[in-house]
């Protein structure tokens, strides 16, 4: 059923780009197997647009965009959200600023944010790909550009760009500093097969994002026996360098990364928590051993662990144990100051 779904689809892809570092491409284009272009040829979703891989070209006259699709990638797009129905990829995040102009990220003649307003709501889905385009990420550290994710803001949803500009839209959440490419061929797949994508609280599937990095960490068994005070060297757990596995979601350790090559942990780097909503403020230093012990809220790594892995194992609670872990109150605008 989900094959012929797919394959009754045949749905155009618009992938823009707002503010952010274009490394969620970057990590699509390197997905592997299958490489990105039969992904979607299977999955039948035609990449009609996409703002950094196609060549922007077409002259302007009088400030608007002239001639056909063909000869201006102005002229595409529009015609494009004129025809409505299309998935819309976000990468990157919204910035409202300067004085609400949007004008920090501009997207040819007009703001990103002017571009978001007018292609979001003739989209059938919206899939915000990345921690900048779900949560606001890294751009949302500088508090000049007011950026925002599509439908949250940091942890919060009432403050997301779809919020802020009174649309209204399914958006489903793909975080990641970059993206994985699998969990955003796999959502795209879901989407076209018109299956619900069962989401947790912060908008994420919780296929890819219910078990700590930690639960299933390489390293965990060092950690289990109180080795946890491993060198970026060494095979040992990487908690005292500041590791936030216990209250990272992501299934990293199992799918791993690059080919399935390897992931953060097991290659000696500590988790820093990329696909949690208050990345990167609320995990700054990231390889701190004293300030990021700020993230588990006083609590005893141990007993947050315990209560993770014993929330997973009753199926629920977790996101209650993990908005007590983590929090949001102020220390994201400390990170922000650093
Ligand atoms: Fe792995 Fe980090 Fe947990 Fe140690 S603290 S077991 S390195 S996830
Ligand atoms: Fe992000 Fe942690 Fe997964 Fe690495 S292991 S990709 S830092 S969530």
């Amino acid at each position: 059923m989900v094959a012929a779904a797919i394959a009754d689809s045949n749905k155009k892809l618009v992938w823009l780009r707002g503010s952010g570092c274009g490394g969620c491409t970057a990590s699509l284009l390197n997905g592997g197997n299958p490489d990105v272009l039969s992904a979607l040829e299977k999955i039948r979703l035609e990449p009609a647009y996409h703002d950094e891989l196609m060549l922007q070209q077409g002259m302007f006259v009088d400030g608007s965009p002239a001639g056909d699709s063909t000869h201006n990638s102005n002229v595409l797009l529009q015609d494009l959200i004129d025809a409505e129905g299309y998935v819309l990829v976000v990468e990157g995040a919204i910035p409202d600023g300067p004085e609400g102009s949007g004008r920090y990220c501009m997207s040819g003649a007009m703001s990103f944010k002017e571009l978001f307003i007018e292609a979001a709501p003739g989209a059938s889905c919206i899939v915000a790909a990345g921690t900048c385009a779900a949560y606001g990420g890294v751009s949302r550290l500088f508090s000049t550009a007011e950026a925002a994710g599509v439908s949250f803001a940091g942890t919060s949803k009432g403050q997301g760009a779809m919020a802020r500009y009174g649309l209204e839209n399914t958006v489903i959440n793909v975080p990641g500093c970059p993206t994985h490419p699998e969990w955003l061929l796999l959502v795209l797949a879901d989407v076209l097969a018109g299956r619900d994508v069962d989401l947790d609280v912060y908008g994420r599937p919780k296929a890819f994002f219910s078990a700590a990095v930690h639960d299933s960490c390489p390293r965990r068994g060092a950690y289990d026996r109180a080795g946890r005070d491993g060198r970026f060297s060494d095979g040992g757990c990487l908690y005292a360098l500041g590791c936030k596995g216990p209250v990272a979601y992501a299934d990293c350790p199992t799918r791993r990364w690059n080919g399935a090559a390897s992931m953060c942990t097991q290659a000696g780097g500590p988790c820093i928590a990329c696909v949690e909503p208050s990345f990167p403020g609320a995990f700054m230093p990231f390889f701190s051993t004293g300030e990021s012990r700020d993230v588990f809220s006083d609590l005893n790594v141990d007993d947050v662990a315990k209560v993770i892995v014993g929330a997973a194992v009753v199926g629920a609670g977790i996101h209650a144990v993990k908005r007590l872990a983590i929090g949001e109150s102020g220390r994201e605008e400390k990170g922000g100051r650093k």
